[in-house]
């Protein structure tokens, strides 16, 4: 049986994937520091036989024997990259090269989970995958794109020194259920604030735009991806449907009933102005385009913040 090991797995999207994989019938190897990941996301699968937990930090070397590697540890909101900014830098760079010397030990096809930012602030719109981006390199969010580009370089050297079998799969803001209630990320933090009847906090204007991808889908386009054959070059996953902040605060007091106010803050250092994939690639290579559109995905997303919000009240 083919067994598949899981970094960051007990994160948002990583236990998503561990749910799906473990619904194929996979066995799956789920690893995880905790650093924001949460033993709730996985808990329901501890006693799968399918499923092992493993509590590690990819900075160190791993010796386990899997046949294929999807690598999502990594804080990925803002707020909790920016934390501990150098342990960012080392989980994407150190991460990537402990987990590409076990591909290349084992023979294990490895999937890494990139990002949007590798765009940066991007001045071509929407953003295809040979666009090669506007990142600074030392600004508050260089940490964790910049540790993004790197494990990208990575993957490719990898593969062309060593012939590891190489993924790269470029994904988009996704949200969705088993984001954190103090996450940090918009999403998450409008439907908590909605939900509890406090001001939404709109960063700047609340007119940069974002394309908002439900986790059900991303996880489709991340298995389709990693079954595809030998594609090595980067491909955007995520839902070209653009939005304002704004709209967003607007559909999701919609969604939530809520009358909160919308307030506005200072807009962070380095904030990206405009943000949507180009997705030609994923529809025509991988045959995958996002179903969900936000009014759904945020219904979902509200229900299960619904239920944790009464019961932390
Ligand atoms: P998340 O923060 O919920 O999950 C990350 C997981 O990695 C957590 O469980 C965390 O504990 C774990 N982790 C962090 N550092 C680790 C380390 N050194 N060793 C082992 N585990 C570690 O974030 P997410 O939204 O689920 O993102 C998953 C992956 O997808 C990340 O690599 C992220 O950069 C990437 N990504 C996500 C989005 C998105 O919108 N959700 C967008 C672009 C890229
Ligand atoms: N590594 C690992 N698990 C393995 C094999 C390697 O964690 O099963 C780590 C190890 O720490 C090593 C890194 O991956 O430093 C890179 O491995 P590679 O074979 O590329 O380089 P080297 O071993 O020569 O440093
Ligand atoms: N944002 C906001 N209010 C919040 C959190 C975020 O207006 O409470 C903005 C943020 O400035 C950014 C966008 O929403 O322009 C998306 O932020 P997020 O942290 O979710 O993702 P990223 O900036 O990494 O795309």
């Amino acid at each position: 049986m083919k067994r598949v090991l899981v970094t960051g797995g007990a994160g948002f999207v990583g236990s998503h994937l561990c749910d799906r994989l473990i619904k194929n019938g996979v066995d799956v190897l789920c690893v995880d520091n905790f650093f924001t990941g949460n033993k709730a996301n996985i808990a329901h699968l501890l006693g799968n036989p399918l499923f092992e937990l493993k509590r590690h930090d990819v900075t160190f070397p791993l010796y386990v024997e899997v046949d294929k590697i999807y690598n999502l540890a990594c804080p990925a909101s803002p707020v909790h990259y920016q934390h501990d900014p150098v342990q960012t830098t080392k989980t994407s760079v150190h991460g990537a090269i402990n987990m590409l010397g076990l591909a290349k030990r084992v023979k294990a096809c490895i999937l890494q989970a990139s990002t949007s930012e590798v765009y940066g602030d991007p001045e071509v719109h929407p953003q295809p995958e040979d666009y090669s981006g506007r990142v600074n390199p030392i600004g508050i969010r260089s940490c964790y794109d910049e540790g993004k580009r790197l494990a990208e370089t990575l993957m490719m050297d990898y593969h062309r020194q060593n012939q590891v079998d190489t993924r790269i799969a470029r994904i988009f803001n996704t949200y969705g259920p088993r984001m954190l209630e103090d996450d940090g990320r918009v999403v998450s933090n409008f439907v908590v604030q909605a939900l509890r009847g406090e001001p939404l906090t709109l960063y700047g204007e609340g007119s940069q735009t974002r394309s908002f991808c439900y986790v059900d889908d991303l996880v489709e386009g991340l298995i389709r991806l990693m079954n595809a054959d030998d594609l090595h070059q980067p491909v955007n996953l995520g839902n070209p449907g653009e939005f304002t902040i704004k709209q967003l605060a607007e559909e999701v007091r919609r969604i939530c009933g809520s009358d909160s106010e919308l307030t506005y803050l200072p807009l962070p250092e380095d904030d990206p102005r405009q943000r949507k994939p180009d997705i030609t690639t994923a529809q025509s290579v991988l045959g995958w385009i996002p179903k969900v559109p936000l009014a759904e995905g945020l219904e979902r997303t509200v229900q299960y913040f619904r239920e944790r919000v009464q019961n932390s009240s």
